[in-house]
């Protein structure tokens, strides 16, 4: 497994398992025990998921040692404040049944967010997280976060994949030494971007599949990834990337193929955001 610096010295496995929507306990853990089996060792859940409980299980019962896991949680929108950030953090450590999470990223630019982070860099400091972040913040929430911040986020999770390559805020996050990490990098199974003909002659020609194309794509961006599924079949084949490179002419095919097409939330929709404040 290829592994990513990030700019606090500390090493992100660059594949890991994602498991938004998993609402199945025994579906998780089964995946989580076959994802292991096959090499994963990230795994990336969030609170408002409600399934760290079962992720923790998962990881508890079976033999690989928690310094060789890479666990990723998120705080929600609901909690706004430093205090409610602190505690949010103590239950999914709970949850999680671990006394340490590799990387904590605030989930959105929602209300708050300077004060959160301030919570999350005293967690930091304290030694029990790793790694600091956030997700779905684009170049005015970075900007407005990093007038405040002592420490500079690790990573951006955003929403990446080849009909949304995010091209710009790639090169920001660059500028500001950010890792690039991809939710939804095949697409979240919406829209077509599983069946693009250009993604599927470049399949062909390495006798790969299309989302196998994808993922190395993200991985040849220096992106991390988290493609989630809990099809056995599927978690090997999502993993099984490492033994092939993309060419720079099919660098440069795929990306020619972006729609700048967002497929889920803004995070620049301030309705939005203020309505999640009460989602849980
Ligand atoms: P994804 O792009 O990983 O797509 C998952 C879907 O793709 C599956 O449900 C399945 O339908 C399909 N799929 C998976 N492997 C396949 C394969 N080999 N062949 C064909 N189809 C395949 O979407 P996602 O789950 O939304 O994103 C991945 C992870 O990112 C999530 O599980 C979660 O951990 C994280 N995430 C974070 C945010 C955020 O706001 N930070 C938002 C969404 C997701």
């Amino acid at each position: 497994m290829e592994q990513l610096k990030l700019n606090n010295g500390q090493m992100i496995p660059q594949l890991g398992l994602g498991v938004f929507k998993v609402q199945d306990a025994d579906d998780l853990k089964r995946s989580v025990a076959d994802a292991l089996k096959e090499g994963y060792r990230h795994f990336d859940t969030a609170a408002i998921y409600h399934n760290e409980a079962w992720l923790g299980e998962a990881l508890a019962q079976s033999d690989v040692k928690r310094e060789e896991l890479f666990i990723t949680s998120k705080v929600w929108n609901s909690n706004t404040t430093y205090d409610e950030t602190i505690a949010a953090f103590q239950e999914t450590l709970k949850k999680l049944q671990t006394d340490y999470l590799d990387l904590y990223l605030i989930h959105w630019p929602s209300e708050g967010y300077n004060e959160k982070w301030r919570a999350m860099e005293s967690l930091y400091n304290e030694g029990l997280i790793k790694s600091i972040g956030v997700s779905n913040f684009e170049k005015p929430h970075l900007d407005k976060l990093l007038t405040t911040a002592k420490i500079v986020p690790t990573v951006d999770q955003i929403e990446t994949h080849p009909y949304f390559q995010q091209k710009e805020l790639n090169e920001y996050l660059r500028s500001l030494d950010i890792a690039h990490e991809a939710w939804g990098p095949l697409g979240q199974g919406k829209g077509n971007v599983l069946e693009d003909p250009t993604l599927a002659k470049i399949a062909e020609a390495h006798n790969k599949t299309i989302a196998q194309v994808i993922l190395r794509w993200h991985l040849q961006r220096d992106i991390i990834v988290i493609p989630k599924s809990v099809h056995a079949e599927r978690i090997a084949q999502n993993i099984d990337v490492f033994d092939f490179k993309l060419s720079d002419e099919e660098m440069s095919l795929i990306a020619g193929i972006d729609q700048n097409k967002r497929g889920a939330a803004d995070p620049q929709d301030e309705e939005w955001l203020k309505k999640s404040l009460s989602m849980n």
